[in-house]
Formats: C-alpha cells, structure tokens, sequence
C-alpha cells in the first residue's frame, strides 16, 4: 500500500489507517479479542497505522493487537480532551501504560472547538511540548471538526500534525465550506503539517457510496491517510481495495454497506440534563419533552456526547 510521510514529522504511514472508535465500548463494543483480531487483520493487509483516543476505551484492543503482532512496530496516534498540564501528562502516561510502549508515535488535543477553546488548552499544549521533548511522543497535533481552527493551527509552529473532519461532501465540517477546508489543507500541507484525514466516509452517511467517497479522499491531495473506522474483516478488505487502486465489485460493497447505524437516546434513564446538548459539535441534539431529540441528518457518529452522559443513556445501534 501507497505510503506517505507524515509532514515534518518523518513518520512514515499508509495512506489508509484504521480508526478504532467504532469498534471501542463507546460504539459497537467488541470484546478485546474481537477487536485485537480485527486490527491485526488490518495490519497483515498493509495497513500500518492505528489510531484511538482516550475517550474511546480502545486502548486494551490495540494493546491486544500490537502483542500477538510480528512484524514491523505499526504508527500509533491517540488524543485527549483533556485541557490542563498535569491532566495531559497524566492522559500521555495512561496511553503509554496501558499500550506498553515506550512513546506513542504522534499525540494529539482531541476535538478542539473553535480559537477559544484552542486557548484554553495552553496547559495541555504545553504538557505536550514537553513530552515531545522528553521523547514520549513523537509529534503533536490536534484533532477538530472546524475548518478556522484547522487553519489557525496551520500557523502555528509547534503543531506537527492535523487531524480534520474531511470527507467529498463536507458532512460535519463546522464553521466552512468544503472548498474553504480543502484550501486550509493545502496551506497546511505547504506549511508541512502532517494531516490524516477523520469520517473520510461522513461518520457512516456516506457508507452506501464508501468506496468512491474513500477514493475521493486519496485523491485529493491534501492528506497523507485517511482514518477509518472498521470493525469487520471484510470492511478492511474493501477500504484496503480502494487504497491500492483495485476495482471493488457492487455486490461487496453493497454487503459491506451493511444496515444504517444511528445514535439512540434510551428516554427511560435520561434526566433529560442537557449535557449531550452542550457537547455536541454538530448541532445534532436539541431538547425534547423526556429526553433530547436527535437530528439523525446531523448526526455524525462521533460520540462526543455519549461520555458526558451521567447515566449512560446514549447508545449507537
Ligand atoms: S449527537 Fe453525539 S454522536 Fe451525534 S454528532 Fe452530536 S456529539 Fe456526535
Ligand atoms: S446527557 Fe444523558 S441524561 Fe443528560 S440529557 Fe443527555 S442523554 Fe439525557
């Protein structure tokens, strides 16, 4: 498979890699077996790059999966959200213990908002300043759903790596356009950030067309990888198609297509406290009589609500 360096970064990845959040405890939830077995399917395919989050509860699939693997050490990337020094420090030393590794290749803030929100995570940017020093990880960078704050942070230099919201119909882009994120890209990848690509297939909107929108994503030129979230075999085996350029037949892909999946809000324990509200990026929630009411049109699958739910009421079904 077609590989890329990671911006300045030196890290080199395939352009596809795989995103383990749909197959954490916060979506379809497999067992750490069953999770560990997929990304080692993912990785003798050819892929060589994993990416999960604190937030996900991935982080025992990937451990699973890097210990039965022999062959070449594969790229890790993970985030947090948290937004304090001593919490990032903290949030890097649980990536590091629980994968057992040494340094995780490339740690990013997860999910920052907007210019605010950027800001107030000074201390956690500098805990990754740090770490990046100490040789803890190798690059830095942020993850985000807006396309201003994918351009702020082209400019600036500490950051190694982007992470953005970028798929061929611009779902879940905040803030901008489709073209006016392609054209923060280029800057960004003319300034020689590193940047992989999140919900290639729109959180799942896109899944019926999966292999022209993932081919639309490669060929735009403005990534390295794209990340994807699998969590079957044959689902790699398709993406992995795509990424080297083979024909994917209809009736495959239509089997991996498979059926719609879609957030659910179990009215019978929400207290109805807005939290999801509040935490949802996409505008996708708005208040209901029992329980919040989901814009499934809005809707991305990024379970950013989910952990700020006190009483575990939401689910993806
Ligand atoms: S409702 Fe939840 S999963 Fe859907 S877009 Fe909003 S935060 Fe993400
Ligand atoms: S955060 Fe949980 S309890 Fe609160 S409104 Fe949302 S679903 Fe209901």
């Amino acid at each position: 498979m077609k590989k890329n360096i990671l911006g300045r970064t030196g890290i080199e990845v395939t352009v596809l890699s795989i995103g383990t959040l749909t197959m954490s405890p916060m979506q379809r939830g497999l067992s750490v077996e069953e999770g560990a077995e997929v990304i080692l399917h993912a990785l003798s395919s050819g892929i060589n790059f994993i990416d999960t989050a604190q937030m996900y509860g991935s982080y025992l699939q990937v451990k699973f999966a890097l210990r039965k693997w022999m062959g070449s050490d594969p790229v890790i990337a993970s985030k947090s959200a948290v937004k304090d020094y001593d919490q990032m420090e903290e949030a890097i030393s649980q990536c590091l213990d629980q994968l057992h590794r040494k340094k995780i290749d490339v740690f990013l803030m997860h999910a920052v908002r907007d210019k605010e929100d950027f800001e107030l995570r000074a201390g956690a940017l500098e805990a990754l300043v740090k770490a990046r020093e100490k040789g803890l990880i190798g690059a830095l960078g942020a993850s985000s759903h807006s396309a201003r704050v994918i351009d702020l942070l082209a400019e600036n230099d500490v950051i190694d790596v982007l992470h953005p919201m970028f798929n061929r119909d611009g779902i879940g882009i905040l803030d901008a356009s489709l073209t006016k994120m392609t054209s923060f890209l280029k800057k960004a990848k003319a300034a020689d950030k590193g940047i992989y690509a999140m919900k290639p297939l729109g959180g799942g909107h896109l899944r019926q067309d999966a292999a022209a929108a993932l081919r639309w994503v490669f060929d735009s030129d403005c990534i390295d990888s794209a990340s994807v979230g699998m969590t079957t075999f044959e689902e790699i085996d398709m993406n992995v198609a795509v990424a080297m350029k083979e024909t994917v037949e209809r009736s495959f892909a239509e089997k991996v297509a498979g059926q719609p999946r879609k957030l659910f809000i179990n009215e019978m324990i929400c207290q109805n406290c807005g939290a999801c509200i509040k935490a949802c990026q996409q505008m996708a929630l708005k208040p209901g009589e029992k329980a919040p009411i989901v814009d499934h049109l809005k809707c991305i699958l990024c379970g950013y609500c989910a952990p700020e739910c006190p009483k575990f009421a939401i689910r993806i079904i």
